[in-house]
């Protein structure tokens, strides 16, 4: 029942080990170092990101009501502070990380034990942990509802969606967030892509200290098209191109968004043509599967002085996100290359290889198990 999922859900996020991995996920890196993007923006990992979009935006933060939704530790609550809220509302549904953030605020002398307390140094008094579900804290919270000025949150789970957090969020920015109000990230998008073999363990197993062991490989495949996989893909192992499978504007978006149903072309990787182009030459790659990934936008909406990306991508270093592998029960060929000789026939042989895939994505919630369904359809043409 609901109950049990989510004792066993805000129980995982008691034991300090996975506070330390998503407080550690956070390289700094310098984007342009790979190849940029559209936007030109600097992409940051999770914790960096969060405190550049907090710290290096004093206009947005300054002298504002910040509420942060699912507190842990407590980090972004004291990036609020240190960036100039006059009031951070942390809230936290897991009983010991709400006492840990507790005693966190306090040990850097943030701590504000309700609005009543007037009492304490109101220059450094700003953090106030509230317990519990945000959906249920209502009373707790002295605060008109509408009347918070940044809503910050770090929501996002595998595949965006999993654990599916953001309609927490969503319910609280519609419970206490001003009109107008700005939430942090404000924009999220998910992404596809195919990859070849080298995504497999195909590549592994046929050659093991020159032995061929492809039949343990090709189990291993077919385990793999039954359920996704959290693991880090090369992007040498892409073979296509990446498409936009969904965007959602967390300012504007309503709940229900949250399961929806997409579809996407997705075509060979250009391959580099400095040969003769006039020879009619295609390339046959096999398709062995999709991969899934995600990035938020601190955007220049709300961060005017520092807009800021959080890429999961393969083209970026590692998160703790990792990307979601979604295994193809049979390879699909598709052709890359100038032009397809034989035309159009039959996909998934090498003689015509299909020009593209065609991908249909559904995600729904499954609330139940606090994870999400996802059903995937694809042809080549
Ligand atoms: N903000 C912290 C923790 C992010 S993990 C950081 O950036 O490091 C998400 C946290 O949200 C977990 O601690 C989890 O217990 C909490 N949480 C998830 N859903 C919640 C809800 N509906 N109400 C309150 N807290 C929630």
């Amino acid at each position: 029942d609901i109950k049990k999922v989510n004792e066993s859900y805000f129980g995982s996020y008691s034991s300090f080990g996975i506070h330390r991995e998503m407080i550690s996920d956070k390289v700094l890196i310098d984007f342009f170092a790979f190849g940029g993007n559209s936007c030109g923006l600097a992409t940051q990992a999770r914790t960096d990101a969060y405190k550049q979009a907090i710290l290096e935006n004093p206009s947005l933060l300054k002298g504002g009501v910040v509420m942060d939704v699912g507190c842990g530790t407590g980090i972004l609550s004291l990036f609020a502070a240190k960036a100039g809220a006059s009031r951070v509302i942390a809230v936290e549904a897991s009983e010991k990380m709400a006492a840990v953030a507790t005693q966190i605020a306090k040990d850097n002398g943030l701590w504000r034990n309700g609005p009543q307390s007037e009492g304490n140094d109101k220059s450094t008094s700003i953090i106030e942990v509230v317990q519990g579900m945000v959906e249920e804290v209502g009373k707790s919270i002295q605060i008109q509802p509408h009347s918070i000025d940044v809503l910050v949150s770090e929501w996002m789970g595998y595949c965006l969606l999993y654990e599916t957090m953001l309609s927490s969020v969503l319910f609280a920015r519609d419970q206490w967030l001003k009109p107008g109000g700005a939430i942090l990230p404000d924009t999220a998008s998910m992404f596809v892509a195919g990859f070849g073999k080298g995504g497999t363990s195909l590549p592994f197993w046929e050659d093991v200290y020159g032995f061929n062991m492809s039949c343990v490989g090709r189990e291993l495949v077919q385990d793999a098209a039954k359920i996704p996989i959290v693991d880090v893909v090369d992007d040498h192992d892409l073979v296509t191109n990446a498409a936009v499978l969904k965007s959602f504007d967390m300012a504007t978006m309503k709940p229900e968004e949250v399961d929806f149903t997409a579809s996407v072309e997705l075509e060979p990787k250009s391959v580099c043509s400095t040969s003769n182009s006039l020879e009619l030459k295609s390339m046959t790659t096999w398709c062995h599967g999709v991969v899934l990934w995600f990035e938020t936008g601190f955007t220049s909406r709300f961060c005017k002085e520092k807009p800021v990306v959080l890429s999961t991508s393969p083209y970026t270093p590692k998160t703790h996100w990792s990307q979601t592998i979604f295994t193809f029960r049979e390879p699909i060929a598709i052709a890359s290359g100038n032009s397809n000789p034989n035309g159009s026939a039959a996909v998934g042989t090498d003689a015509s290889p299909a020009k593209r895939i065609h991908l249909r994505i559904s995600i729904a919630r499954a609330t139940e198990h606090r994870s999400i369904d996802i059903s995937l359809e694809t042809s080549g043409y």
